[in-house]
Parts: C-alpha cells; structure tokens; sequence
C-alpha cells in the first residue's frame, strides 16, 4: 500500500511514523508513506494556504486551490486516483472493522490534514471520497488523526507484523476485548501468575484466555457483547458474570 498524507506539518507525520515498527515496515518496503507540505502548492509569494471564511466568523479556513493541486500532483506522480480522506471531525469514526476494511480494499489512499476551522467544503466536496473521525471531540489539526489511521492501517498490512496473528488475537479484530497477560517474574509483590498459564497445557490455556476475553469484555464493554460471536455456553458465562 502507499498512503500519501498532505499537512501543513510533514515533520509531524514524520516524526512518529519514521519510529518502531512502521518506520521498519517503511524501510523494507512493506508500506509506502510520503508526506506532502501543503505550501509547496500555494501560489503567491508568501506560501500563503489559508483565508477568512465568507459569512464572517472565528478563524481561518484551508483554501480549496493548493488542495487540489496537491492532490492533482499526487495522481500524477502515481498514475491514478487513491482513496482520498479527509481527518474529521465530522467523518465516520475509525474501528477496527474500518481499518480492515481499508486494508483489504485500498492500494493507495491519501490523507488530507486540515487545520484552523477545517477546508473549504467545496474541494472537499469535487475530491474527498470519505470523511473519516478519531473520535468525538476536536484537536487542533489533523496530523494526529492521521497518523492514528495511519498507523493502525499499516500494521495489518502483510509483511509489516511478524504474522496475522499478531493482530487477529488482540482486542476489537475479533469482536472482544484481548484477554489479561503476564511475564516474568513468575510471583511479582506476591501476586502469582494465573496457574494454568504455567501448565504448558494449550488447549486449557486457550480455553482459559477465551474465558477471560468474554469476562474482560463483558465487565468493560457490554455493548461489544451484543454483536460478538458466543456459543451458548459462553453466553451462560456471560450471564452468570452479569449476575454476579
Ligand atoms: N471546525 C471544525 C468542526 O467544528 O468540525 C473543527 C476543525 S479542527 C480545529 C481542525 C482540523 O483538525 C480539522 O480540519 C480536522 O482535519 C482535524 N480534526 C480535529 N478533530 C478531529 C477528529 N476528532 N478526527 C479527525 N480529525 C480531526
């Protein structure tokens, strides 16, 4: 996948996804990022990309026309349209269930980052083909929600984790929350690790980690439970948690 991601602040984006392991995954090739400074597209002499709103009103809004060069340069560059967001507020909130489905469906999408009041609606409305959300409240600037889908989508991407695995056993890919885990020292300030958990027995184990991850689920996230997965012997288990 290559993502392309416009800011008024690449080195933001930079910053932290040159780091761990999507920096890596950059390194071998697994994922293509590149960051585009939005001001390299504005066209007077003082790199100017943001105006007043029409209709009066509290701060400034992103201009439509260095967008739309932008994002015009990038389909050049890589011979057709990706999938272009727009970081919002407004937009559909990222899940699990939203990454994946990017990851499954896109080769490449670019990310627009707004900041001041937001952008012109009416680039958004000629390009943006969806309007995605970090969650209810607002930053300052799109940067982190980009980096947050940015991050989240490249680590289900193949070659980027050591295998599916690794993400199809953690919390939200399968419908529940991950089960409690433990290292070393076996007894730490005179708490054990869960006895079976030293048994070296697999099955009892997996039964034991798929019990947690209900109880885990049902105790922080009951609304999860309503579209999970459950045998009817898992959902008595449910059942006797709620009672209890
Ligand atoms: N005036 C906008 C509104 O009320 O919807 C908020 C603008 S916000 C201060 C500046 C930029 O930050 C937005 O254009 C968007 O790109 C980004 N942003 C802020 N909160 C966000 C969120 N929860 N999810 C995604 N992007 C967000």
């Amino acid at each position: 996948m290559r993502i392309d991601i416009i800011t008024l602040f690449p080195e933001m984006c930079e910053a932290v996804l040159s780091e761990s392991i999507i920096g890596r995954a950059r390194k071998s090739g697994a994922v293509e990022i590149v960051c585009h400074q939005l001001r390299d597209f504005a066209f007077d002499k003082h790199r100017r990309v943001d105006d007043a709103p029409y209709g009066g009103g509290m701060g400034m809004l992103m201009m439509a026309e260095p967008i739309a060069l932008c994002f015009e340069s990038i389909c050049e560059e890589i011979g057709k349209k990706p999938h272009f967001v727009y970081m919002s507020p407004k937009g559909r909130t990222v899940t699990q269930s939203v990454v994946k489905e990017y990851a499954d469906e896109y080769e490449n999408v670019c990310i627009l980052c707004g900041h001041y009041e937001g952008v012109d609606q009416r680039v958004l409305d000629m390009y943006i083909d969806e309007e995605l959300s970090i969650g209810d409240y607002v930053l300052t600037g799109g940067e982190l929600p980009a980096v947050v889908f940015a991050d989240a989508l490249c680590r289900m991407l193949p070659g980027v984790l050591s295998s599916d695995e690794c993400f199809e056993l953690e919390s939200h890919y399968g419908g529940l929350l991950e089960y409690p885990q433990y290292t070393r020292p076996e007894v730490w300030r005179e708490q054990a690790v869960p006895e079976v958990l030293m048994s070296g027995h697999h099955a009892n184990i997996e039964k034991w980690r798929r019990e947690q991850a209900i109880l885990e689920t049902a105790k922080r996230r009951p609304d999860m439970l309503l579209s999970a997965q459950l045998t009817d012997k898992e959902k008595a288990l449910v059942s006797s948690a709620f009672e209890e």
